[in-house]
């Protein structure tokens, strides 16, 4: 299978908070690929809670207490191109529920049209996991909820401090 080059994989995503699930991810897909690129999106369309440096540095803290390195970029443009200039030959999603499926279905097969040569690959994380979504940990935080069971320390840390900071200036 492998041409005496490594064979690396990008996973791309908002991370905006990196959760359990995309670390689940994460492990998996290192067990199949030499090299990970955990590919930060910097879209400005997209509100984000945390801004892309703020997500980097998270997900770097995680990458520190992985087995295996993973190389952590922010890309903007078109995810195919930015492969391609890395030299990836496959990206890695991943698929909780039926609900993912119609979106990232159609975004693979818009990937594998613009390049043909870079597969993706869809990766399920442990059950406990599958309702999981960055979103719904922002959610839940905001209204005072605990999110330990699905964040990194750091990360729940950082979302506090987020959301306590939003409750200040509101009330000014
Ligand atoms: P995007 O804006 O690209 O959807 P996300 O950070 O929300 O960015 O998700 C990045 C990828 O990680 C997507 O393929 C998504 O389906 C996957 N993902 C997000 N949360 C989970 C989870 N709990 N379990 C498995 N995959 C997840």
């Amino acid at each position: 299978m492998s041409d005496g080059h490594p064979r690396r994989a990008i996973y791309p995503g908002s991370f905006d908070p990196i959760t359990h699930g995309h670390i689940d991810v994460i492990r998996r897909a290192q067990g199949l690929f030499d090299e990970l690129i955990v590919a930060v999106a910097a879209n400005p369309s997209k509100n984000a809670l945390f801004s892309i440096e703020e997500r980097c540095q998270q997900i770097r803290d995680v990458a520190a207490t992985l087995e295996k390195p993973i190389r952590v970029v922010t890309f903007t443009g078109l995810l195919v191109e930015f492969a391609k200039q890395e030299g990836a030959c496959a990206l890695i999603r991943g698929l909780r529920a039926i609900s993912d499926f119609e979106y990232e279905f159609q975004l693979a097969l818009m990937n594998r049209s613009l390049a043909p040569e870079i597969e993706t690959l869809f990766l399920m994380p442990k059950e406990t996991y599958s309702y999981l979504s960055s979103s719904l940990v922002r959610e839940v935080c905001s209204l005072g909820g605990p999110v330990s069971a699905y964040v990194p320390p750091g990360v729940e840390k950082a979302l506090r401090e987020k959301f306590q900071d939003r409750d200040r200036s509101a009330r000014k």
